[in-house]
């Protein structure tokens, strides 16, 4: 007995074969398991069938009744409507169908019949707008009479089919899955095996049936989840750095002094963890997240200083040209003053530099390198890679992390992010790393004022703007991309730029900044801008991580309901930097509840962890993190949300498992293990489990 059953291709399915299975594809339905996992969004209850006359107005209803007589009318907008007279036993009501002609000849009278659909009563008459129908054949209905599964469907599928397929794919299920969650468990939690929960979910007989099979893939998926966040946080608790910190703190504490301010208390905790990880022989994971602005680069700077003055390399990655940039335009000046230097590597590094770079690098000369994706190429070679900081890092993939790290001996790592995680999702993403958390900003700053006007008030919005340049302040006007046409995009953002330099603004300087620009020429205009030699910055999003220019105090944002919340924060965190008070404008006209609602947020906190969980509210957790990017899942099933006990449950229990069997060497570990790889062991995926 195995799960082969369940790994075999979805036209094994007696009801599916070749053409239904090419729809299936289309859904990320693959295997018959695929199509199992496929789970009902709703349950329609169809068990209690009621005539017609018990039925109020505007109610969904089943009901089953005889055609008496069909009658096909055309409308004078060109609808054909299908009306079938039908007798419930007590009254006489109508059957409508909207141009569905091959209703009329299929339902002869005398034909016995179940419809579903919304009940409306009239002058009289009543009639049933018909969802769905079904002939009363006498037998056993998958789709009438029960409590009927309502799947996430595309449109090439109807129910009624899905249904089917689902059903005979159970059908076939019958003793060959093997359970792979362990006894102890199940009894524990008196979830149902694998096989009645799969039956529940899609066939229950009872709505109970449903919950319980709901709590156990709940926790199927979030235990197997956290287990294979176990499997590989044990794996890396189990390496050993090949360095050794000592105590000296010479460059460090030089650093420190020669700031212009104080460190908050935020920063000092989160440095004095990073230092006992750092000393410690097992390699640091540690994510450091702090909303904009909170000032993580000094913290990452005093961390690449601590690997120097141990005799350490240091790196520190970034997601574009312009981030880099800055953190080395940042560093240079500072760590020259206490004698480390600093080097630069992006792709658009000259080739000769590289070389000479390069070569720095290995013969382990130069001690700290800030750069982009370049970092990773396998030219780059280290003397003693101890430290590896990765900025933004919801930016770079997982692997990308790796490569990084692979260029040293197990380094100690830091990535930060200034994506806030509630803490209900921290463990979840990031369950294989410790977390830090700078929760305050430095003193002094003040709330950005944030306002959300309709394009009508745009003057009023470039007044403003004006204003604020004669007070020697800068703006940035950010227009947003739409993927389709960024062509089209980047020639409003152009044009947009120049009629603002030769109208409003005329007086001052106007920059113009682009992702299509080259990386030199983006470089230029964010010098100027940050010299203050143009005073309005008008950009696509590119300016959306990590830019510091404290002098701005004036982003507008233009159709900003375009921008998820967590953009519209990033991008409102690159004003309000400095001392003074500074303006974020949202230029919309929402369409929908969920713009207005994402409108109404920003103009209500500037907490970012605030703005995270009311977009996990609006959105769910895989629109606010991008999916792919974070590295997290999609839970089928699961909702972070909603679940957040099981979660800890799952949690619990994955790590209790791993210190019970950290070499998976029962069979009942087996079989988990063997799950953990399906579900999430594949190219590209975040673990390289076992
Ligand atoms: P982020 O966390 O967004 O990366 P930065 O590290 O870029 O933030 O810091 C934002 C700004 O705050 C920078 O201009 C930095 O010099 C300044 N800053 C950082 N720490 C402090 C502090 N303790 N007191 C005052 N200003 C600070
Ligand atoms: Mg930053």
């Amino acid at each position: 007995m195995d799960n082969d059953y369940l790994i075999k291709p979805v036209q094994y399915v007696k009801t599916v074969g070749l053409r239904r299975a090419a729809v299936l594809h289309k859904m990320g339905i693959n295997t018959i398991k695929d199509l199992l996992y496929h789970f009902p969004r709703r349950y329609e209850d169809r068990t209690r069938l009621r005539p017609v006359g018990a039925c109020g107005h505007g109610e969904v209803a089943t009901l089953r009744g005889t055609v008496l007589a069909a009658q096909e009318i055309k409308s004078r907008r060109g609808l054909t409507v299908t009306k079938l007279a039908m007798h419930d036993g007590l009254s006489i009501f109508y059957a409508v169908w909207f141009n569905k002609p091959f209703v009329k000849k299929n339902f002869l009278p005398g034909t016995k019949l179940y419809v579903t659909g919304k009940v409306e009563k009239g002058f009289g008459a009543t009639q049933v707008i018909v969802e769905e129908h079904e002939i009363d054949g006498g037998g056993d209905s998958l789709n009438m009479g029960r409590l009927v599964p309502v799947y996430p469907l595309i449109e090439q599928l109807s129910q009624r089919l899905l249904r089917a397929m689902i059903k005979s794919a159970l059908d076939g299920l019958d003793g060959h899955t093997k359970e792979f969650l362990p006894n102890n468990l199940l009894v524990k939690f008196s979830l149902p095996r694998l096989e009645a929960a799969l039956s529940g979910v899609h066939y229950p007989n009872e709505l109970q049936d449903t919950e319980k099979a709901r709590k156990r893939f709940i926790f199927e998926e979030l235990f197997l989840y956290q287990l294979a966040l176990a499997v590989r946080r044990r794996d890396i608790s189990g390496r050993k750095k090949a360095h050794r910190y000592q105590t000296g703190c010479s460059l460090t504490l030089a650093y420190i002094e020669n700031l212009p301010y104080r460190l908050t208390n935020g920063q000092i905790k989160v440095w004095e963890e990073i230092c006992r990880d750092l000393e410690s022989p097992i390699p640091m994971h540690r994510l450091l997240q702090g909303d904009v602005g909170a000032g993580k680069t000094v913290v990452s700077t005093l961390a690449l200083l601590r690997a120097v003055e141990n005799g350490l390399q240091g790196v520190l990655m970034a997601p574009t040209e312009i981030l880099a940039g800055q953190h080395y335009l940042g560093m240079k000046e500072v760590l020259a003053a206490i004698g480390v230097e600093a080097g630069l590597l992006t792709g658009s590094t000259r080739k000769k530099e590289r070389e000479e770079l390069l070569e720095r690098i290995g013969s382990g000369d130069l001690k700290v390198l800030v750069g982009t994706h370049a970092l990773i190429h396998e030219s780059v070679e280290f003397h003693k890679l101890g430290l590896v900081v990765v900025d933004e890092q919801h930016r770079f993939g997982v692997r990308q992390r790796a490569s990084l790290q692979e260029k040293g001996l197990y380094p100690d790592t830091l990535v930060m992010t200034a994506t806030p995680i509630p803490r209900t999702l921290a463990l979840t993403l990031y369950g294989d790393l410790d977390v830090s958390v700078i929760s305050e900003l430095p003193p002094g700053r003040r709330p950005v004022k944030t306002y959300a006007v309709l394009p009508g008030a745009l003057n009023r919005v470039y007044s403003l703007i004006m204003e604020q340049v004669r007070q020697g302040r800068q703006a940035f006007i950010v227009c947003p991309l739409a993927e389709e046409s960024e062509k089209v995009d980047l020639k409003a953002a152009a044009e947009l730029a120049e009629n603002l330099a030769g109208g409003q603004f005329s007086e001052c300087g106007v920059g113009l900044l682009h992702g299509r620009m080259k990386a030199g020429e983006k470089e230029n205009i964010m010098a100027s801008f940050r010299r203050g030699d143009t005073e309005i910055l008008v950009s696509t999003t590119v300016i959306e991580v990590g830019v510091d220019v404290p002098n701005a105090t004036v982003m507008v944002i233009l159709d900003a309901e375009r921008f998820g919340l967590a953009q519209l924060h990033q991008l409102r965190g690159r004003v309000g930097r400095g001392n003074h008070q500074a303006y974020c404008i949202l230029v919309a006209s929402p369409k929908t509840e969920e713009g207005r609602a994402r409108l109404k947020a920003m103009t209500r906190t500037t907490d970012g962890f605030a703005l995270a969980e009311e977009d996990l509210r609006l959105r769910g957790p895989g629109e606010f993190y991008g999916t792919r990017q974070s590295g997290m899942p999609e839970f089928k099933i699961a909702d972070l949300l909603r679940d957040w006990k099981a979660l800890q449950i799952a949690r619990e229990e994955a790590l209790a498992w791993v210190r019970e069997d950290p070499r998976f060497l029962k069979p009942e570990s087996q079989a988990l293990l063997d799950e953990v790889k399906v579900r999430f062991g594949g190219a590209g995926n975040y673990f390289d489990v076992g």
